[in-house]
């Protein structure tokens, strides 16, 4: 399929996100995911959803527990409220800015009703987020991870030293600098770094702007990183971001690194996770959906030709979304439009992937299956197992 790219101004963008945010919101067959995150405890199945979710059941049949390594969950009350400016530029704050863990909990019993799931949870890291109310929730979960304060990282240090912290959330968003200069080394300080490797605690790592792990920028760090801190686990939030085959060949490269892994949300692509089965194996990889946005009707599509995102640039795997956000051009509205019959939560896109990939590459060991469901993130993490 082949887009063509149209850029509008600011402003008329802002209009048509309001205007199609409304319509949206009443359509009864694609109601606006804030709509739906409202409702999560309430998820409707539709038709569609509910073949998925058998597909998914049947799959996951021998699996008694999943371990979902990438979850966000803060309480409403600790973040000042997102412009409507953030809002419209910002992916993530466009579809969700909390999400508590009673309502993950029974999230999870909507969509995975024959599994246990754990979760590593930690805070959505916007810049409006007040960080230590943030991670004082966070402390209250099971497995939490604890979102960095780029104003005071050594309170970011100290807190690392709490034996129930598991790790630490970076992000570009808390990075003071425009979106498309910031680097690994922004997001996550030396001696924050340093403080991972003494507590050998794990840093959950989402690669900045528009790059993916491949990115010989990304290359050096992780390079660097590794041996400099070789008790830091990296967890490489959405398949190190990759979206190709092509972008996955990068992982031949990331297995040589001990304590490297990769999560799986958001990534929709069963050539990436084929390539991940093959390269890395299931012992690198963790089950992850990144609820609350997992729970949205959403895909990457990977198209013949990039387009030109406003603000991410030339794109060739764009997300096609219930939400509406600031950089989605009407060509791709019109597109979801189209798909959204065939079109389930995120978290399921994310399984379906999965599975077409293990078919792909002649189905995978119930062995390998329990590694990539809660193994890996046990083996990475003990006390997940020690807990239950
Ligand atoms: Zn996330």
């Amino acid at each position: 399929m082949v887009l063509k790219p149209r850029v509008d101004s600011g402003a008329r963008r802002v209009d048509a996100v309001r205007d199609s945010r409304e319509t949206a919101f009443y359509d009864p067959i694609c109601p606006s995911i804030r709509y739906e995150l409202r409702k999560i405890p309430r998820i409707d199945l539709r038709e569609y959803d509910r073949k998925v979710q058998e597909v998914v059941s049947e799959w996951l049949a021998t699996q008694k527990k999943l371990t979902d390594a990438h979850v966000h969950v803060q309480l409403p009350e600790d973040h000042a409220p997102l412009s409507e400016d953030r809002m419209l530029n910002t992916f993530a704050a466009s579809q969700a800015q909390d999400f508590t863990l009673q309502e993950l909990g029974m999230l999870y019993k909507r969509l995975f009703p024959d599994q246990v799931v754990d979760a590593i949870v930690f805070p959505f890291p916007f810049k409006e987020t007040y960080v230590s109310r943030a991670n004082e929730y966070i402390l209250t979960a099971k497995h939490p991870f604890i979102l960095i304060d780029l104003k005071h990282p050594e309170e970011t240090c100290e807190l690392l030293h709490n034996p129930k912290v598991l790790g630490l959330k970076v992000y570009s968003d808390l990075v003071d600098k425009p979106f498309k200069e910031i680097q690994i080394s922004d997001m996550v300080p030396e001696c924050v770094m340093e403080t991972l490797n003494k507590t050998r605690k794990a840093l959950m790592l989402h690669v900045p702007g528009s790059t993916n792990v491949g990115d010989p920028r990304n290359m050096a760090w992780l390079e660097s990183a590794c041996d400099t801190y070789p008790n830091v686990k990296i967890l490489l939030a959405h398949m190190g971001r990759c979206a190709t085959k092509e972008d996955a060949k990068i992982f031949e490269q990331l297995r040589k690194f001990k304590n490297v892994y990769v999560d799986t949300s958001y990534c929709t692509s069963p050539e990436v996770f084929q390539s991940a089965f093959e390269s890395l194996g299931a012992e690198k990889m963790m089950l992850a959906f990144d609820f609350p946005y997992g729970a949205s009707r959403a895909k990457e599509v990977v198209l013949d030709k990039p387009i030109n995102l406003p603000r991410y640039g030339p794109t060739i795997n764009p997300i096609i979304s219930v939400e509406h956000y600031s950089y989605e051009l009407p060509e791709l509205r019109q597109y979801y439009l189209r798909e959204r019959p065939q079109i389930t939560y995120n978290a399921y896109e994310v399984l379906l992937a999965i599975i077409s990939a293990s078919n792909e590459v002649g189905g995978i060991s119930d062995a390998e299956k329990g590694k990539l469901c809660s193994g890996t993130a046990e083996h990475a993490f003990p006390s997940i197992r020690k807990m239950d």
